[in-house]
């Protein structure tokens, strides 16, 4: 430690965002750019090198915070990025996307605001591009064997990286015509400029991973098929069967899924498209679904011109603090947040003020109600308490043209085929079964990732590709020196 009483010495401070007024007005990253470099040493000299660090066992990746806060304490940027890349392959995802469950885990926060690791991270990620710290890792010997990955999200790329270093051939496959899963299509610019994930494709390709886009496997592409053509095939195709609301007026046209409307918005910032069909501009909005996807579409309807928009969640407020007897120290709770998206509905012309949430909380939605053409007009909703129960006399009508659903995924998407074509088992919650080594029932075929775990996070994600390249390599060579951070089972720490 550069300063053992750091600590005792500095407040947490965290890097600033943008003004609102600003930020709604571009896509750029909410962030104010060159702002966390000049605080990013003190912050990560508060680590108190605690003995024990239980941020390392909170993070899916077993990342190795405390050397690396040391390591930038000390201004050592290559030693970090040595041990930052030695277990996560793409720190500039987490570092800005990862809702940081080592946070909650960090021993400072006991009884102070923890140390800023996911900032410390996602600096020592930029730093290394910048200076030239993460060039290509070709291997020095190629294996013979060959590997299909099917899917380019996060769990595809890190299970690719990690093969193709291990001196596989491998070839990723993806149905979408540009690489990237849910971190192109689904995750708005504001949140992760593209410019990150593109040069990590870059970086993949010096490295010798090859890439097939625009290639569904099951339709495009058949299982046996594949199955001849590589040694292993690893199916790692997330989870995008999306959950539906199955209530009056559903048919109405104005009502869509999340997920046909944040990947229009993106594409319109790949410059694919003029403008969104889809665009929220000018219209009432409701979104109905209380989580992180919820949010980016209210993000991104702000962003369009949106004349109002509301964010329902059908659980209660949550407590400003953690609850201590349900979820103590180091879990991660679920106390109340505001994202960047949350304090940006406030510029809107119609939000009572700048700082008004637009979420309504406990809020189960009834019917919808449309105008004479079949177009939604209206969203009825009920308050309800802890177990959903209405509350009489609550309820009440949003004056909505534009209705989002996000409301979760429950597996893997099944319009292609790929789950009969294989002959994949499927578990009670839709996912694709796997043993403690991620093979499916399928021989040769493993899944790893949303489509195998269900929906979850990018750091799960990339610890999952992680540990599938690991077993796939144990497989083809007889042994494996690839890190697994996980087990297939493994799951979030709780009390
Ligand atoms: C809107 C939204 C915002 C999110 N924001 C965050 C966030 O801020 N932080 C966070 O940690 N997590 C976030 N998540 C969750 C996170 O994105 C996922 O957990 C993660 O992307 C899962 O990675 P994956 O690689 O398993 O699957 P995906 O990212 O879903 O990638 C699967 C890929 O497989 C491809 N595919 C599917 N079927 C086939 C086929 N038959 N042939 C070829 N290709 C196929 C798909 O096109 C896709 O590209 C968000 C999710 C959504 C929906
Ligand atoms: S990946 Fe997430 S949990 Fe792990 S160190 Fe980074 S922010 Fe923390």
């Amino acid at each position: 430690m550069a300063d053992p009483r750091g600590f005792l010495n500095s407040s947490r401070e965290e890097w600033p965002r943008r003004p609102v007024e600003d930020r709604v007005r571009d896509w750029d990253e909410v962030y104010v750019p060159g702002a966390l470099l000049p605080i990013v040493r003190t912050q990560a000299d508060r680590c108190m090198d605690c003995g024990i660090p239980f941020c390392h066992d909170a993070c899916p990746l077993g990342n190795l915070i405390p050397e690396w806060n040391d390591l930038v304490a000390c201004d050592d940027w290559r030693g970090a990025s040595d041990r930052l890349h030695a277990t996560n392959n793409f720190p500039e995802f987490t570092g800005r996307l990862c809702p940081a469950p080592c946070e909650a885990g960090c021993v400072l926060a006991i009884n102070q605001p923890a140390v800023t690791i996911k900032n410390v991270e996602v600096a020592i990620a930029d730093r290394a591009w910048a200076d030239g710290f993460a060039p290509p890792q070709p291997p020095d010997r190629l294996s013979g064997r060959s590997v299909a990955v099917i899917g380019s999200g996060p769990t595809g790329l890190a299970a690719a990286q990690q093969l193709t270093r291990a001196g596989h051939t491998v070839v990723v496959y993806e149905r979408d015509d540009r690489i990237g899963g849910l971190m192109r299509y689904g995750i708005p610019e504001f949140k992760m400029e593209k410019r990150h994930l593109e040069r990590r494709i870059t970086q993949m390709r010096a490295e010798g991973t090859k890439f097939r886009t625009s290639t569904a496997v099951g339709w495009d592409i058949g299982a046996g098929e594949l199955r001849a053509r590589h040694d292993a095939v690893v199916l790692a195709v997330g989870a995008t069967a999306w959950r539906d609301l199955a209530v009056d007026g559903r048919e109405l046209s104005g009502i869509h899924q999340a997920m046909e409307y944040l990947p229009l918005a993106n594409r319109v910032c790949e410059g694919d498209l003029e403008a969104s069909p889809l665009s929220a501009a000018g219209k009432d909005v409701v979104i109905v679904g209380g989580g992180d996807t919820g949010a980016d579409c209210l993000g991104t309807a702000v962003r369009e011109g949106a004349k109002s928009v509301t964010q329902l969640d059908i659980y209660a407020q949550p407590g400003a603090e953690r609850d201590e007897a349900s979820e103590p120290w180091p879990v991660y709770p679920k106390i109340y947040r505001l994202s960047a998206a949350h304090e940006e509905a406030g510029a809107l012309e119609t939000s009572p003020s700048a700082d008004a949430d637009a979420r309504l909380f406990a809020a189960s939605t009834l019917r919808f109600t449309g105008d004479p053409s079949g177009r939604v007009c209206a969203l009825h909703l009920v308050e309800v308490d802890a177990e959903r129960r209405p509350r009489p006399g609550s309820e009440r009508a949003l004056p909505a043209d534009l209705v989002l659903l996000a409301l979760g995924f429950s597996g893997p998407d099944r319009s292609d085929g790929l789950v009969e074509r294989f002959g994949l088992e499927l578990g009670p919650r839709g996912t694709i079964t796997r043993d403690a080594d991620f093979a499916t029932n399928v021989p040769g075929v493993y899944a790893a990732g949303d489509a195998a775990r269900g929906q979850s996070l990018i750091v799960w994600a990339i610890a999952e590709g992680r540990a599938v390249a690991a077993a796939v390599d144990r497989r083809l060579t007889g042994e494996s020196r690839l890190p697994a951070p996980i087990g297939p089972h493994d799951r979030p720490m709780t009390a």
